[in-house]
């Protein structure tokens, strides 16, 4: 059979069609009175995307590079604080704030699990200045408790900033960030949003600003005091990434008019942005089903989230063999596990722009997988799309159907 080639990896994510054809029409320069324009725009959308009022600043990097940041603009050397990790993307914000010559308090939970209350109020010190966690663990599907970190740290300690890598988190988890204390949401261009890699972006509370006033970690080009001053006027203070820019307004608007009523044909951002999460939550909500009823076990079993699935390989077997199948025989590109993880799950994607039919398909071929390479599993044809149809069934509106 001839394959068409899928991405269901949890970045990069599949490309939007009308984000490639925005891409591909981006050539204007971007000191002029067209770009800024744009960027003025596509900073609002932003906002409306986020669910907040504070601004939004747009850098021109991997997610890592708004991770990066945070840190340098809101930390001095010298500075306690404490990160909550449980997985591969927990321990980059250790590493960063190391780098930065902080004293770093950690929970560390083990991968696929989540950090309770309890433990993270132990943890906090008088002096800890700022707290960084994920919204989202991609590397093990976990979802975290933003909200009610963030409401522990206004009882008990307010001086504390809180951070959150939001990279997967947008888009697939509800969060209101000007309600429930967080300081900073950060996000990336190549997860739900649905174009390529390339842009990350970052909201930041006025008491995040008011921090950068006085802390003095080096920053040059992620400073972000000066990329506030330049957005105001509608540009960024380098050259940015003009086209994805672009792109990202275009996505922005496809967002948006998930939500379009004859009334208002453009949609609107807040309600789109909903249906976008909740169309995630109901594919893994699938995929939950489909694989568990396979006899698969979930890697994240007590939180999982909506931006990705982990499963365990079956004892005994490396989880590559399922990457490499899925993607010798049916194009659809999985991920293995990162780190020491690797060999023991694969991850399958829900964030950003799939569908109905890319999940049944998704698993109609892992059920040929499983049936020819992991007969242990004993899961004759059928198991997974049935308790996936079920799923979906329950989950959907029946008189719509949507
Ligand atoms: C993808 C991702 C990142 C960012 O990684 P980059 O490769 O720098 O874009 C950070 N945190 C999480 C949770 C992610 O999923």
């Amino acid at each position: 059979m001839i394959r068409k080639v899928r991405l269901f990896t949890p970045g990069p994510t599949p490309l939007l069609p009308a984000a490639q054809f925005a891409m591909a029409a981006a050539d204007i320069h971007h000191r002029t009175p067209e770009f800024r324009a744009l960027y003025l725009k596509v900073l609002a959308q932003l906002k409306e995307f986020i669910g907040t009022k504070n601004d939004v600043i747009l850098l021109s990097s991997s997610g890592t590079g708004a991770m990066e940041a945070s840190v340098s603009n809101l930390t001095s050397p010298g500075d306690r604080v404490l990160v909550l990790s449980a997985g591969k993307f927990g321990e980059r914000w250790t590493a960063l704030c190391k780098n930065f010559g902080c004293e770093v308090d950690v929970v560390q939970k083990p991968y696929g699990e989540t950090f309770t209350l309890d433990e993270v109020k132990a943890a906090l010190k008088l002096e800890t200045r700022v707290v960084f966690m994920q919204g989202n663990e991609t590397s093990t599907g976990a979802r975290h408790d933003v909200e009610a970190v963030g409401a522990l740290l206004r009882e008990q300690h307010a001086d504390a900033l809180l951070v959150v890598d939001g990279i997967t988190a947008l888009g697939t988890t509800h969060m209101n960030m000007d309600t429930t204390n967080i300081d900073v949401v950060i996000g990336g261009s190549q997860k739900a949003v649905m174009i390529p890699p390339g842009l990350s972006y970052l909201a930041l509370s006025e008491r995040a600003w008011d921090r950068m006033e006085a802390t003095y970690n080096p920053r040059y080009y992620f400073d972000l005091r000066k990329e506030r001053k330049n957005a105001k006027l509608g540009e960024s203070a380098y050259t940015p990434a003009v086209a994805l820019i672009a792109a990202l307004g275009a996505a922005l608007d496809w967002i948006a008019g998930q939500a379009a009523t004859p009334e208002n044909p453009a949609g609107d951002l807040a309600q789109g942005r909903k249906k976008l999460i909740d169309n995630a939550e109901t594919i893994a909500a699938m995929t939950r089903a489909a694989v568990t009823a396979m006899g698969f076990k979930l890697f994240a079993p007590g939180g999982p989230g909506a931006a990705a699935t982990a499963i365990i390989a079956p004892e005994g077997t490396d989880s590559g063999i399922v990457v490499k199948e899925l993607k010798a025989r049916f194009g659809a590109i999985i991920t293995n596990g990162q780190g020491e993880m690797k060999g023991q799950i694969f991850r399958i994607a829900h964030l950003g722009y799939f569908d109905y039919m890319d999940t049944i398909a998704l698993i109609g071929a892992l059920e040929q997988v499983v049936v020819t390479k992991l007969p242990q599993l004993n899961a004759p044809f059928g198991t997974g799309l049935v308790a996936a149809q079920k799923a979906f069934a329950e989950r959907t509106d029946k008189s719509t159907g949507v």
